[in-house]
């Protein structure tokens, strides 16, 4: 059985010191491609203040595209990559100028980390990234983290936000990563097709033939790319982190999560 009720599981989520919370486009814009500065809002305060309980917190958060085809009116994603790469530029400098001053108003600084997939490839970059992201936390800093969209080219790309924030919580070792997005966990069957689709509450080891069912039920198509998600989650496991995939639509759900409650799905650490 794949999936268990021991709820004493979600107890390992409980001691979770050093957090990775991860928050997708569809999260942050509203459905007419508008800035969510509500959901914004409260994810920083969220944060912040996980921060002043005494965790470490780094954000890895998507958006830059999106947000810049907003600014730029661009009315949709442009087709071409330079296009893509130049919406980027503009979407995180607002990105990040929204969550600075969030964070401000709660007396937090954020720092900006954007990474490549040949960075962390190289020993030496890799080992200068971890030191950034050790001595930001030190200064408790929130890291914010995104692919640098702008320089990527294939073979330099992780390709997705949910594979990076997988990159990010094993490069800094964390307890806990959170992916946040707009269903509330992971589904046996695509619930936006099946009326009967029951949701996972804890997943202790997971098969490939489950992951690949992730895709197979269609739910990466426009349902927050659950495919990708569960494969950062099986990456987690294997290397003992504990992930949960939960409905960021309330950023408090964060709260709930490190808790110990049963909300959205837990991928359990292997040990
Ligand atoms: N890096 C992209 C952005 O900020 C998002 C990639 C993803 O959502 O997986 O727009």
């Amino acid at each position: 059985m794949v999936d268990s009720n021991d709820m004493t599981l979600r107890e390992r989520l409980k001691d979770s010191k050093r957090i990775v919370v991860k928050i997708g486009t569809s999260s942050l814009t509203y459905d007419n491609g508008h800035i969510n500065m509500f959901r914004i809002g409260h994810l920083s305060r969220v944060l912040c203040d996980l921060v002043n309980q005494g965790r470490e917190v780094i954000l890895v958060s998507s958006g830059a595209i999106g947000i810049g085809v907003d600014k730029l009116k661009l009315g949709k994603k442009p087709d071409y990559v330079s296009g893509r790469q130049a919406a980027a530029a503009v979407g995180q400098c607002m990105l990040m100028n929204i969550y600075s001053q969030f964070f401000a108003e709660y007396g937090h600084n954020v720092a900006q980390i954007l990474l490549t997939k040949d960075v962390v490839e190289r020993p030496e970059s890799k080992e200068n990234v971890i030191n950034t992201f050790n001595e930001l936390i030190k200064m408790s800093v929130v890291p914010i983290v995104n692919e640098n969209d702008t320089v990527s080219v294939d073979e330099i790309k992780f390709g997705d936000n949910d594979y990076l924030s997988y990159i990010v919580a094993s490069l800094v070792d964390a307890d806990a990563l959170i992916i946040l997005t707009d269903i509330d966990g992971f589904y046996d069957k695509n619930p936006s097709s099946h009326n009967d689709a029951v949701l996972y509450h804890n997943i202790v080891d997971l098969s490939e033939k489950i992951e690949t069912a992730a895709g197979g039920a269609g739910s990466n198509l426009g349902t927050g790319g659950m495919l990708t998600k569960v494969h950062a989650c099986r990456l987690a496991a294997d290397r003992g982190i504990n992930s949960v995939i939960a409905n960021g639509e309330k950023p408090e759900i964060i709260y709930d999560i490190i808790a110990g409650e049963d909300v959205g799905t837990m991928f359990v650490g292997k040990r």
